[in-house]
């Protein structure tokens, strides 16, 4: 046995993601090793102590990257969502308060007028209605649960297009929501 040292310790970065499933498409190392309350923890080897460290697998990812300890006071922090991420690309090194700032900045681009209107555009690609057919439905005076029927949706959907939650429609400043009580007037 050879004790005080771990079989295939973590000595790199490629030490490391070889512990992780990486995703192609996103990036992520995923972190197969063990874990402590949810988070990736990672015995690995110093770089420049050549001590054996146990700590948060995104603080072994920029140390070892670095080849050097982070700075006083700084942390390494996740910068894409994904909690057993410990790819050093998708890690941050910073104070507290800038990984606050951050969290706080990716919050506001969640409320982000720019994204909202792709996520509205996204959305629109998913559903089963084309504009014609929300045209169609708005000015037709047929009963909800008979275009529901026609068009092979809920008449929750119709309803929600009649009253202009579903489909909105982009304007030079934002967006405007079709007023639909015009249309109710005239049936
Ligand atoms: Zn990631």
């Amino acid at each position: 046995m050879n004790k005080g040292k771990r079989l295939n310790s973590i000595k790199t970065v490629e030490d490391l993601m070889g512990r992780c499933v990486v995703d192609d498409l996103t990036g992520h190392w995923v972190w197969k090793g063990g874990q402590s309350q949810g988070q990736p923890r990672a015995y690995w080897i110093h770089p420049v102590t050549g001590l054996e460290q146990s700590s948060h697998g995104r603080r072994a990812a920029k140390v070892l990257e670095r080849g050097a300890d982070l700075p006083k006071g700084q942390r390494a922090y996740g910068t894409c969502g994904n909690p057993l991420c410990v790819n050093p690309e998708h890690v941050a090194v910073g104070t507290r308060k800038q990984e606050c700032a951050f969290h706080v900045k990716q919050g506001t681009l969640r409320n982000n007028p720019r994204r909202k209107a792709a996520t509205l555009i996204s959305n629109r690609a998913k559903s089963k209605l084309t504009m014609q057919d929300v045209e169609y439905i708005r000015s037709s005076p047929k009963l909800g649960t008979d275009l529901a029927k026609e068009f092979g949706v809920s008449t929750t959907a119709i309803s929600n297009v009649r009253i202009g939650r579903t489909f909105r429609t982009e304007a030079a400043n934002g967006f405007s929501v079709f007023n639909l009580s015009g249309w109710r007037n005239a049936a």
